[in-house]
């Protein structure tokens, strides 16, 4: 479909602990990362079609667990923008809002 985008975004959220890296064999720092999927209309009316968090080693890179969904809850803010998330059903809100005014609103009675 024209203008439909998608992209793929990374997000380093940060020291969490250092911990034992299977792959290092050593104590290292982790953070937590954030990887997702949007699609959308002309890549600003978006929703997130997946989104995945990783531990990952910050000196061999190597991404460890999964982890849960869920754990954006410990953030002040999401991690993705807002329009990022709710732009593509932001815009069927408005669209259908503008439907109901002009068939319920100018043209009822
Ligand atoms: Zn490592």
């Amino acid at each position: 479909m024209y203008g439909w985008f998608g992209a793929d975004y990374t997000v380093n959220l940060g020291l969490v602990d250092h911990r034992q890296c299977e792959y290092c064999k050593s104590i290292q720092p982790f953070h937590l990362f954030l990887r997702y999927h949007t699609a959308g209309l002309w890549g600003l009316f978006n929703y997130v079609e997946d989104q995945k968090y990783f531990m990952v080693c910050m000196t061999c890179r190597g991404a460890h667990e999964a982890v849960k969904s869920g754990v954006e809850k410990q953030f002040e803010r999401h991690p993705i923008p807002f329009m990022r998330r709710h732009g593509f059903y932001l815009l069927a809100a408005t669209l259908g809002l503008a439907l109901f005014l002009y068939f319920v609103v100018f043209h009822g009675s």
